[in-house]
């Protein structure tokens, strides 16, 4: 098999205290890649620039200025990790053979890299690093993540465990991803979509090299709930079930309220009016649930997702035999 030609992708946003250490180590890497004989010399680090407000740019081109395995893309604003590392995986889907996407504060340790030139050698074209434990994290980040995949797992979606942002994909991979056109990335939730050879390398994530991290509480609350409302249409789903449960609720209540009327245990009106509330209230919330079966249908068509990728047809005149 050929040196395939390698893009590291790096989301960028205010990293200015690690970019340089990050691509020292990222270089060094490469070498002793290309020394194996492992990678093409034509691979590259891609930084993309996320709008960033401190000089990160500034050292993204100081850096491709004295190097000549260094791209930078300037995004024109800041549009958060998930579209900045989009946006650096269709570039490489158009020059490399495969990219491998990492944190730019470089938390990925780099031995992962080595497990995924491996697997993209044996015919593996989606890789994910899996983090083989969380200690550097804090404990709320922790029992968040553990919340969140088991909360993602009730909600029937597919997502691959303790895989972030960091993993391999094979061009195929990236040409295939830049047909969900969907406004509201969630990249974990959708490559897993994609299909294809899949299979996972396990590493240690580390501590960041420098400054702080851009996903405080807020923006990781934001990031779950894209997440869960861009893949999921089972909260619609409970609406309607409670508004089908409240209904057959108001049948067991208008029967006790006609029988306790039956029985002259009631005052005037109360059996009319408690009648009324249930049967409402059923009637109210199954109607919104209902509607929002439609809403769901709606939501998912609007996405234009593609209906199915061919991973290989056999069998074909003139397919080439490899
Ligand atoms: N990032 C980005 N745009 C944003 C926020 C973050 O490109 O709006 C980048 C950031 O520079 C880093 C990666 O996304 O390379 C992940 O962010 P971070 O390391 O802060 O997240 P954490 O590892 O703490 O979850
Ligand atoms: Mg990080």
């Amino acid at each position: 098999m050929k040196r395939p030609k390698i893009y590291f992708v790096l989301p960028c946003y205010n990293e200015d205290k690690c970019l340089k250490q990050t691509y020292c180590e990222l270089d060094r890497k490469c070498r002793n890649l290309l020394k194996a004989n492992k990678i093409s010399p034509e691979s590259k680090i891609v930084f993309v620039d996320d709008g960033s407000k401190d000089r990160t740019w500034e050292v993204i081109e100081a850096l491709e200025r004295n190097n000549d395995n260094v791209v930078g893309i300037k995004l024109a604003h800041n549009v958060g990790h998930q579209n900045a590392l989009f946006a650096g995986l269709m570039f490489a889907g158009e020059e490399a053979d495969a990219s491998i996407s990492m944190d730019a504060d470089l938390q990925d340790n780099l031995s992962v890299v080595d497990g995924f030139i491996d697997r993209y050698g044996d015919g593996y074209e989606i890789i994910y690093g899996v983090r083989g434990s969380r200690k550097s994290d804090s404990r709320f980040k922790r029992w968040s993540a553990q919340m969140f995949y088991g909360f993602m797992h009730v909600l029937g979606v597919d997502l691959v465990y303790n895989a972030a942002d960091c993993r391999l994909m094979s061009k195929r991979a990236m040409q295939q991803l830049g047909e969900y056109s969907e406004i509201n990335m969630f990249l974990r939730g959708i490559v897993p979509l994609i299909g294809l050879k899949s299979t996972t390398v396990e590493y240690v994530r580390d501590k960041r090299l420098a400054g702080e991290s851009k996903y405080p509480l807020k923006k990781m609350l934001s990031f779950a709930w894209d997440g869960i409302t861009s893949f999921s249409v089972k909260p619609i789903r409970l609406v309607l079930a409670v508004g089908v449960l409240v209904f057959f609720l108001s049948l067991a209540i208008m029967v006790y309220a006609l029988i306790r009327w039956g029985t002259g245990q009631t005052v005037d009106g109360w059996t009319f009016t408690i009648c009324s509330i249930w049967l409402v209230a059923g009637i109210q919330t199954m109607s919104i649930g209902l509607i929002g079966e439609y809403i769901g249908k709606i939501y998912s068509e609007t996405k234009r997702r593609p209906r199915f990728f061919v991973e290989k047809i056999i069998g074909e005149k003139g397919s080439a035999k490899k």
